[in-house]
């Protein structure tokens, strides 16, 4: 038996083919599980009898739970969605004034290893299927009943590393009988693995990505990130421009600052230096405490200095405060286990 969900819309026309079906019954199928969120073929009376019973045979619904859900203070949510075989996922809603955006995971646990980073310490366990991916949005529209307007791949997992199920999920997010999210409100964030960037440049699906940077000093990035032994920030930067020639759409920086390891003047001048390699934008992220790690956040003197020596350079950023701090919700504070 094969999940329904990790069919993109053709996928299904394909099914409708090789049944001599019309194909518009995968819209109709599309439109059931998605905007009437009905996960039963007996409950689908304009699709016929003879293929909805062919359908029970072959597929499933597949469906995420939420077993835990933590608000902030700040109003953010975080939930921990069950997966098969006891692995678990989390899943950040961060409500802003219009706009809900879900940041979703798309690996259980991660092999990137990332050194301020609680989703890879018990190590890569499996990719999402897309099912899994918009499964995370299913279950938070069905707890919380308001619709996500925007969605980030920034939770657990290196989504480059997951490619056709990220794509796969990408499809059925935007489709217009489902979801309807627009590419322009879907980010996809990367450690910098080189791979996949130039993969998503090469299918030109018109997508946006951000890129954990953190230094621009390649012996810190790979202390820090062990990606960048492999692919160090010169090869970065030879993908990230590759992939603006195609897509023509700013890189966004993400750049934690951690107090005494890269937020010196030395740090903010490579910094410059280096995003100015490609049209960009660039968000200081104060780092977030953690019981894990040893690094520690920085004070506002320093977050203002470091800044300081940006602007004297011409460079303009945005300090992104994290949300969710206080329930773990904030970016590199997310688990893939089941215990807290
Ligand atoms: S920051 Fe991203 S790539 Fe790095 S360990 Fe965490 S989840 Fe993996």
């Amino acid at each position: 038996m094969r999940d329904i969900k990790n069919l993109t819309r053709e996928n299904l026309e394909e099914v409708c083919r090789s049944r001599g079906v019309p194909v518009f019954h995968a819209q109709q199928l599309f439109e059931w599980i998605y905007r009437k969120r009905v996960n039963d073929f007996s409950l689908m009376p304009n699709v016929p009898v003879k293929f909805r019973e062919y359908l029970k045979t072959v597929f499933y619904f597949s469906q995420m739970d939420v077993l835990k859900k933590e608000v902030s203070t700040d109003g953010t949510v975080k939930f921990l969605m069950g997966l098969p075989g006891g692995l678990a996922v989390e899943s950040v809603l961060i409500p802003e004034k219009k706009r809900r955006t879900l940041c979703v995971s798309t690996q259980a646990g991660c092999k990137f290893g990332c050194k301020f980073c609680v989703s890879g310490l018990d190590g890569f366990k499996r990719n999402l299927t897309p099912g899994e991916i918009t499964g995370q949005l299913l279950a938070v529209e069905k707890d919380t009943g308001e619709k996500v307007t925007n969605i980030v791949f920034m939770g657990v997992g290196e989504p480059l590393d997951n490619f056709e199920n990220l794509m796969v999920s990408i499809a059925i997010f935007m489709d217009n009988r489902g979801f309807e999210i627009g590419k322009r409100k879907i980010v996809i964030s990367t450690c910098g693995f080189v791979p996949g960037i130039d993969l998503l440049a090469a299918r030109g699906a018109g997508l946006r990505i951000s890129v954990s940077l953190h230094s621009a000093d390649d012996k810190k990035r790979s202390e820090i990130m062990p990606v960048n032994k492999k692919y160090d920030t010169g090869k970065l930067m030879k993908a990230l421009k590759k992939f603006y020639e195609k897509e023509k759409f700013a890189v966004t920086f993400e750049y934690v600052l951690i107090s005494g390891f890269n937020s010196s003047e030395k740090d903010a001048a490579a910094l410059s230096m280096y995003v100015k390699g490609v049209p960009h934008k660039l968000n200081i992220i104060p780092y977030n405490s953690s019981d894990y790690f040893q690094w520690k956040a920085p004070t506002g003197e320093e977050i203002g200095a470091f800044v300081e020596i940006l602007k004297t350079r011409g460079v303009f950023y945005t300090i992104r405060r994290p949300r969710g701090r206080d329930i773990s919700a904030a970016c590199g504070q997310l688990k893939a286990k089941i215990t807290s």
